[in-house]
């Protein structure tokens, strides 16, 4: 009983925030102050945020060594923001709503995920004046201490400044004391490389960790992830700037 009131309380309070943060995305739109990135509204018709849930199906992506797969916590993360954004009156579009890779070809499993990694990209390419929040879970086998959550940006105009507000939120919410900076995501990340769209990637939480394993897997924390993702889009909307 105390664990849902406590869980009550804490989507209260995120809903609370992120209404603040939307009525004041609300009021800015339309002032434009020096700071509003390029993809706010009014920049060539509203925007439309493309969420990516990352991998998906067989590929699972990073695996815990007790066998949690990344792509079923990437989705249901996804699924949360995708609820919240829409809540604050926000477009968005889901890349996938199900465990299922976004394939249309390939007779290997190579073939078919660069097949699912192609149809993304012309996904968010494929959507006018689009922002992309990609969702993944890290790994990192050789430090199993490592912890929380870290924003990557692409090279699209807006990106650095939108991650920046995204992980000062992050490190608010979920990285207490272990706070991180956002960083430009290597040339490497096909999908980051290719979307001409702003595009960030958040890596939430490291899959090599067992404690945060187990968190990410509570409706709670993914709801803390959600919230903080879109409080940092919507106040980086309303023109925000973190040094
Ligand atoms: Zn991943």
């Amino acid at each position: 009983m105390i664990v849902l009131i406590r869980k009550r309380v804490l989507a209260g309070s995120i809903l609370v925030c992120l209404c603040l943060a939307g009525m004041s995305a609300v009021f800015w739109a339309g002032l434009r102050p020096a700071g509003v990135p390029a993809f706010a509204a009014g920049a060539g018709g509203p925007v439309t945020v493309v969420i990516d849930p990352g991998h998906g199906g067989e590929d699972g992506g990073a695996v815990s060594p007790d066998g949690v797969t990344e792509s079923r916590i990437n989705l249901e993360i996804s699924l949360r923001l995708h609820e919240l954004l829409r809540f604050m009156g926000q477009r968005t579009v889901l890349i996938r709503t199900e465990d299922v890779s976004v394939h249309t070809e390939g007779e290997t499993m190579r073939a078919r995920k660069v097949s699912d990694i192609r149809r993304r990209v012309e996904l968010v390419n494929g959507t006018e004046n689009a922002v992309l929040l990609s969702i993944h879970q890290n790994s990192l086998p050789s430090s199993p201490v490592t912890h929380g959550a870290q924003v990557f940006w692409n090279g699209a105009e807006g990106a650095e400044g939108l991650a920046a507000v995204v992980q000062d939120a992050l490190n608010a919410a979920v990285n207490c004391g272990n706070e991180k900076q956002s960083r430009k995501i290597p040339d490497t990340i096909y999908l980051m490389k290719h979307v001409t769209a702003p595009a960030i990637l958040t890596e939430c939480g490291f899959l090599s960790n067992r404690e945060e394993t187990a968190l990410l897997q509570t409706p709670s924390h993914q709801l803390k992830l959600a919230g903080a993702i879109a409080a940092g889009y919507l106040r980086c909307l309303a023109g925000e700037e973190v040094p």
